[in-house]
């Protein structure tokens, strides 16, 4: 694992390493498969920040009779501090009666976990479970549980494996938390 690096004039240090989410996503992986024995899921990765753990946790899965799907929200637009939603793009599947799992990276306020449930509910599925790679309960304003959780943090900035600053350093393949002093 690298050491301490530079983004932005932001330090960071090393905080999950690969093999850590690589355990943690087999462990997760499993749970998640006896839950869903006998469905056939819709998984919907949150994009841009769950692609890589959406990559690793489906293959992990590994059910060949479930399908996957990208969605994203279009961003806050300076309406963040206000709790005010995003909008829904991306999802064409007719998820109608089917067993729906989202896929994100994080979830720090809840608010577009909250939000994302709401606006997936109004299509009818047979139920909708949330897998994410962080969660920041601190951070909570919302009290969004999420159903299955790779790793429960501290509120900190984090990086890498798929979270990115600035558009940036989302190929990192440890995952890394601000230094502060
Ligand atoms: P929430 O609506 O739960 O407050 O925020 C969720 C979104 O905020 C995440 O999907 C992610 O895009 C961003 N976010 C929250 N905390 C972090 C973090 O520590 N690092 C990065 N890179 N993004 C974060």
């Amino acid at each position: 694992m690298e050491n301490k690096i530079t983004v932005n004039g932001l330090s960071f240090k090393p905080f999950i390493t690969q093999r850590q989410i690589a355990g943690r996503v087999a462990e997760l992986a499993a749970e998640m498969r006896r839950d869903l024995e006998g469905k056939h899921p819709v998984f919907l990765c949150v994009l841009n920040g769950a692609f890589i753990f959406a990559a690793d946790l489906f293959r992990e899965l590994g059910i060949n009779d479930s399908t996957i799907n990208f969605i994203r929200y279009s961003s806050y637009a300076g309406t963040q501090s206000t709790g005010k939603v995003k909008e829904l793009m991306g999802l064409t599947e007719d998820i109608e009666g089917k067993d729906v799992v989202i896929i994100e990276d994080i979830v720090d306020t809840g608010l577009t976990a909250q939000h994302m449930v709401e606006d997936l509910r109004k299509r009818n599925p047979a139920s909708i479970s949330f897998a994410t790679l962080l969660h920041k309960p601190q951070s909570s304003k919302t009290g969004f549980q999420p159903d299955y959780v790779a790793f429960e943090i501290d509120p900190k900035f984090i990086i890498g494996y798929g979270l990115d600053l600035d558009g940036k350093v989302r190929n990192l393949k440890d995952i890394y938390v601000v230094d502060e002093p």
